[in-house]
């Protein structure tokens, strides 16, 4: 099957990337990538779009937006089965996906009628503040969570009144591809919701360097995102970054043994891993380290690794053979396997769940980000060691902390430098709560309540009355 966008190719040569299902290891489909012109026609259609975009009032504007989120919840079960095939994910997920797509759409939809300004008090006059629009914002979404994080960006983009052109993923285009049809569907005007296939030096970078482009919304590696940072500051560029992520999952003595240990192959294992969020470092104090490692591995063993399409499944394979290595490269021998689950063989690129035992550390890993089903184990003395272990990265985007003892638990979750934290729970994300990095996870918030005015700047006009 070959998805043709004639839209976006009224001339040029089309190039083509083919589509790898990961449970089968085989071509399924091509997509055609923009090259650089076509890249620009759409974004100089995205910036004609933008002045009646704006324009419209706010009641149409969301009227707009929850019309879109009905469309999605029809196509929920099609949305899902097309994440299954092309990124691997469990049906579970994948439906938990498009529902989060869907949900956003309609909190969204929620917000135009409430981005409100102020009204300050000043002598000789009235104050207000406005919150603007930006224009054109460029979003890149990364493989890992393709519907979701591009409806992140685009949900409350289009609800502040801009236009959108995204990019998404080169291996995982397929649903953000048919969130934009659906967008038209729901009765976007043109130019103002693009979905814009194609490869990151070459679209991705576009945005970047076009100077109709207001905002970029990036969402991947820290390597890509620094580059992308320092390529924005010439023109001043308005950014955000989502990154990567070397999060801690701290199991104290006094919590609920059996709940930690049962919960935390989930806390990192979900997605096989491929989860910013995944608490790929275990820290456990030490007076209970064996009694958890014995509860854990037995959860480790019960984690059903398989077809993504059964619904009892949950956890499937990785995005691609590229990755299956680099994620293999970690086991190296440095670091003992304390114990592996059950993975099918065949074509697919499954992965067990992996269990290490830290070496040192400084040792690759425990510092770097592996975004694959492998996590390592360190044990901790006291309080004060567990937080210094948990902030010993550059990474800063979640956490989870386990303990019945409520002034630990606040303690601990103001002293970890992580921008989402949960407590006795493995929970990152609600579309109606804040999400994002501290130190080089990431930079500035998506979701919440604070999520549409991301995407405008606030204007201050001062009317004289004297
Ligand atoms: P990646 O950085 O390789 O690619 C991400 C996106 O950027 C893709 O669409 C890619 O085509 C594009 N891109 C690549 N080079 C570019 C360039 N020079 N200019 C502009 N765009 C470019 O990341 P990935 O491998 O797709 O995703 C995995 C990474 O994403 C992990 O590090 C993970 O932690 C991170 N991630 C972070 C969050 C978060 O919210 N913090 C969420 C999901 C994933």
């Amino acid at each position: 099957m070959t998805h043709g966008f004639s839209v976006f190719y009224d001339n040029g040569r089309v190039h083509e990337t083919t589509l790898i299902n990961p449970t089968t290891g085989l071509a399924f489909s091509t997509v055609a990538s923009l090259d650089l012109a076509q890249c620009d026609a759409a974004i100089d259609r995205a910036a004609a779009a933008f002045p009646a975009w704006r324009a419209v009032a706010p009641s149409d504007r969301a009227k707009l937006l929850r019309r879109f989120a009905d469309l999605v919840d029809h196509h929920l079960e099609e949305l899902a089965s097309l994440e299954v095939q092309n990124a691997g994910h469990t049906i579970g997920n994948a439906r938990w996906e498009a529902g989060n797509v869907r949900d956003l759409l309609e909190y969204c939809a929620g917000g135009v009628e409430r981005l409100t300004g102020l009204q300050i008090p000043v002598a000789g006059g009235m104050d207000v503040t406005f919150h603007e629009p930006l224009g054109v914002v460029g979003i890149i979404v990364p493989w890992n969570f393709p519907m979701p994080i591009a409806a992140w960006g685009f949900a409350p983009a289009l609800a502040a009144g801009n236009t959108v052109v995204l990019k998404p993923a080169e291996v995982t285009p397929l649903t953000a591809i048919r969130l934009g049809e659906l967008g038209q569907q729901a009765g976007l005007p043109d130019g103002v919701f693009q979905v814009l296939p194609g490869e990151g030096p070459v679209v991705g970078h576009r945005f970047v360097t076009n100077e109709k482009v207001a905002k970029v919304c990036f969402t991947g590696s820290t390597r890509v995102g620094t580059a992308l940072m320092a390529a924005c500051a010439p023109q001043v560029k308005r950014v955000t970054l989502e990154l990567g992520g070397k999060s801690a999952n701290i199991v104290f003595a006094d919590s609920d043994l059996d709940r930690a240990a049962a919960t935390a192959p989930y806390g990192v294992f979900d997605n096989a891993g491929q989860d910013c969020c995944a608490r790929s470092r275990i820290l456990v104090e030490d007076t209970v380290f064996d009694a958890f490692v014995e509860r854990f591995s037995t959860a480790v063993a019960g984690v059903v690794v398989g077809d993504p399409a059964l619904p009892e499944t949950e956890m499937g394979p990785l995005i691609s053979a590229a990755h299956h290595e680099r994620v293999t490269s970690f086991l190296d021998g440095t670091s003992e396997v304390l114990f592996q689950g059950a993975a099918p063989s065949g074509e697919g690129f499954f992965f067990p769940p992996t269990v290490l035992l830290a070496d040192s550390p400084t040792s690759r890993v425990v510092t770097e980000e592996i975004f694959g089903p492998v996590v390592v184990i360190q044990r901790f003395h006291e309080e004060d060691e567990a937080i210094r272990l948990a902030n010993a990265t550059n990474y800063g985007l979640s956490g989870s902390i386990w303990t019945n003892n409520l002034s630990r638990a606040v303690r601990v979750a103001r002293a970890v430098d992580a921008g989402n934290l949960s407590v006795n729970s493995h929970s990152s994300v609600r579309y109606a709560t804040p999400f994002g990095g501290m130190k080089q996870s990431g930079l500035g918030r998506e979701l919440g309540p604070e999520a549409i005015r991301a995407f405008t700047e606030t204007k201050n006009v001062f009317f004289a009355t004297e």
